[in-house]
């Protein structure tokens, strides 16, 4: 159908029996019922939200905050609403850097994340605060408003103390014991080395492996404790990897009779990172080459640099790591249970030596086939 001006009018329009003054009304309508569904809609989200909020104007005065916030803060409305965030409570937000960040956000359209405060609020005391803000606007870039959003971690710091206080703790309580152990253990096998029979050799020999055992299960929880909080702090030092690594094999093959550890290549420039760290991935993936290599055999160790990139490699010709679960090593207590493995840890020395790694911006993988071997192997940036 067509109009007088010859414009095509839709069938649907053509068929409405209303009057044109009525289907303006009722979209008149129709949008200011979405309007109301729509304010409910954010208001209900506001208000159902745990983390307090405060909706800020440009000029930083409180337009609006939900129930937690009055909550947490054991605030009144009449205290909070028309206020500028700066004189809130005499004065408590009065933090001159969050004063930079939010009168930053409005002009530069910008957004901060976690920006942490410290406080002691009179009413609640000691606090330590996350914030979150971001820019919304509204009524085509008329109102512009300031979305706060405060979660508080006090207590998640207070575990978090609490779990490293404990940590250091029980792990000082068990290597004193240990360390114990393997002096007298230590003492003892000179003493035998003197003429004592070889089982009692033996079974020193054994005390004094499980000591060492037991030392670095215990270094390896506490590793996980700051994995788990906020990674770990590497001691960078420009550093020969090639000596570093000559010096780890030399003490393996000390310890072993089984294998031959060989070492091809070499990396031809100091490396900046934290030594005892890049140690401890290198010791973790010779003792895997070992434990999983139980029929003995040669243990190639290659060390290369490509591209501003040093690559070591391990490679061993023991049990293998089928297809499917060479993904899952990295994860973190991921121990393989297929046939009878020899002597499995607890899966969580590639998981460590991944993060630690990954911290120094470096990758970490393995190529492997079930039964055929495997090659472990890192990668480095050099700095020049
Ligand atoms: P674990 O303490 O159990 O050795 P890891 O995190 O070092 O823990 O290794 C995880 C799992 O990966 C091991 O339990 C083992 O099944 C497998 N794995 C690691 N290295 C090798 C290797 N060189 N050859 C075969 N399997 C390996």
């Amino acid at each position: 159908m067509k109009n007088n001006k010859g414009k095509v009018i839709p069938d649907a329009v053509f068929r409405d029996k209303r009057s044109g003054s009525e289907m303006i009304e009722d979209s008149i309508n129709l949008t200011v019922g979405q309007l109301i569904e729509i304010y409910a809609y954010a208001e209900a989200i506001v208000e159902t939200v745990r983390e307090p909020l405060l909706i800020l104007q440009d000029d930083l005065i409180v337009r609006s905050a939900n129930k937690s916030f009055f909550t947490l803060f054991q605030m009144q409305k009449s205290e909070v609403y028309g206020k500028q965030i700066f004189n809130l409570n005499g004065g408590e937000w009065n933090i001159p850097e969050l004063k930079q960040l939010l009168t930053d956000i409005l002009p530069n359209n910008s957004h901060f994340n976690d920006y942490e405060v410290r406080h002691e609020y009179k009413k609640i005391g000691k606090k330590i605060m996350l914030l979150n803000a971001r820019r919304i606007i509204l009524e085509g870039n008329k109102t512009k408003l300031i979305l706060l959003a405060i979660e508080d971690v006090t207590a998640k710091r207070e575990y978090e103390r609490l779990k490293d206080d404990y940590l250091s703790f029980a792990s000082h309580e068990l290597k004193t014991p240990i360390t114990t152990v393997k002096a007298y253990a230590q003492i003892l096998e000179k003493r035998l080395s003197l003429g004592a029979d070889d089982k009692n050799k033996h079974f020193v020999s054994r005390i004094i492996r499980q000591a060492d055992k037991m030392n670095s299960l215990v270094a390896d929880f506490l590793d996980l404790g700051k994995i788990e909080d906020d990674g770990i702090p590497l001691n960078k030092t420009r550093f020969d990897l090639n000596l570093l690594i000559k010096n780890i094999s030399e003490d393996f093959q000390y310890g072993t009779d089984k294998h031959t550890i060989t070492r091809k290549g070499s990396i031809n420039m100091h490396v900046l990172a934290d030594k005892n760290r890049l140690g401890q991935v290198v010791i973790n993936l010779l003792t895997n080459a070992i434990k999983y290599s139980p029929d003995g055999g040669t243990i190639e160790i290659r060390m290369d640099s490509v591209n501003h990139k040093a690559i070591v490699s391990i490679k061993d010709g023991g049990i293998g790591i089928s297809k499917n679960k060479q993904a899952l090593i990295f994860d973190r207590f991921y121990r393989i249970k297929e046939g009878k493995d020899p002597k499995q840890g607890y899966g969580l020395g590639l998981y460590i030596s991944s993060k630690i790694v990954k911290r120094h911006g470096g990758e970490i993988g393995v190529k492997s086939e079930r039964g055929k071997g495997a090659t472990f192997w890192f990668t480095l940036p050099i700095n020049p």
